[in-house]
């Protein structure tokens, strides 16, 4: 039986802007997503029966129909029912490796990975901009995860621009365990809340959006200054999650404390980031940051940023 092993990196928010009501009931986003080293290892393997069948070693997971890699493969199932019918169902294993409700985007990662190895399982051919459309249909956030790197994201997050990635920068990454934050709560919480703000009409909608296009942070992001990158990281849920979460809220403000480019909350959270330019500083804010918050639920990583979306492993 054939088998595909795929590397399918975490994402941070550098910026997360909130535009607007859509039609759809979803918001108007601005965002700038960044893949960074940190991932998760997903297997796909043919099993030579009709089923989709999946395994984590997480057992924070859940391995039904409710995971995105199962919705995937169902998708694919269903959008190619020869293939499903020549090939037969699939065993998907994930080796978790990013923490969950984390704002990371850890479950569209494994669903990015698995459109990319069913491709390649049932020797489909499909076109990088097709495995996004497919993407798109599952979630906001998978379209950029199959491709990666560094990448202007409006609508609901799946219309990409691409940009050069700021490679030569690293991250620490910090996340209490016991906080998890559903992205859904989070947007309608800032719905409640901010919805005054939201841009009025259609034309001022497509200005803000278009605004970002040639915001300063894309600037800095175009001319590689890691410095104003830090200075200008943003995120509009910092508004609600911080406020609700005072744990969160503490995090970020001691990590602000230390010698770093910059700290943000990334996407829905609970992780709060800190950009610095080598690995090295990146172990230092570590090792004061433990020293500062001495919780044993805290957890932390480093991590570099990447240019590089779902990839096969080696
Ligand atoms: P995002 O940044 O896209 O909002 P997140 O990092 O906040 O994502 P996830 O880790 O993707 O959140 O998980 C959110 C919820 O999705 C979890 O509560 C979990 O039950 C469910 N889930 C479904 N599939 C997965 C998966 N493959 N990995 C992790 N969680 C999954």
């Amino acid at each position: 039986m054939q088998s595909y092993s795929l590397i399918a990196p975490a994402k941070i928010n550098l910026y997360l802007e909130i535009i607007g009501d859509r039609p759809d009931g979803y918001h108007e986003l601005a965002m700038i997503l960044q893949s960074i080293g940190l991932a998760d290892r997903i297997d796909v393997r043919a099993n030579g029966t009709d089923q989709i069948r999946m395994y984590c070693d997480d057992p924070q997971v859940p391995s039904d129909e409710s995971n995105l890699a199962y919705r995937a493969a169902a998708l694919m199932a269903q959008e190619f029912p020869q293939s499903y019918k020549q090939f037969g169902g699939v065993d998907i294993t994930i080796e978790k490796r990013i923490p969950i409700g984390a704002g990371l985007a850890g479950g569209s990662t494994d669903a990015a990975a698995v459109l990319v190895g069913m491709d390649l399982l049932w020797k489909l051919g499909l076109t990088q901009i097709e495995i996004q459309e497919l993407a798109a249909m599952l979630g906001s956030d998978i379209p950029f995860c199959v491709t990666g790197g560094t990448a202007i994201a409006t609508g609901r997050g799946e219309q990409l621009s691409p940009l050069t990635s700021p490679d030569f920068l690293y991250a620490v990454l910090a996340k209490y365990g016991d906080i998890a934050i559903s992205t859904a709560w989070a947007y309608k919480t800032y719905r409640q809340q901010f919805r005054d703000s939201y841009a009025p009409d259609n034309e001022t909608l497509i200005g803000r959006k278009q605004r970002v296009h040639s915001g300063a942070i894309v600037s800095a992001i175009t001319q590689r200054d890691g410095k104003r990158i830090g200075q200008l990281l943003y995120n509009d849920l910092e508004r609600v999650v911080l406020p609700t979460y005072p744990k969160v809220a503490k995090l970020r403000q001691t990590l602000e404390e230390l010698d770093t480019l910059g700290v943000m909350m990334s996407g829905s959270g609970s992780t709060v980031f800190a950009l610095v330019d080598s690995q090295a500083q990146a172990e230092t804010v570590c090792q004061q940051l433990r020293t500062l918050l001495p919780n044993p639920d805290l957890n932390l990583w480093t991590t570099q940023l990447t240019a590089s979306g779902i990839q096969l492993a080696h």
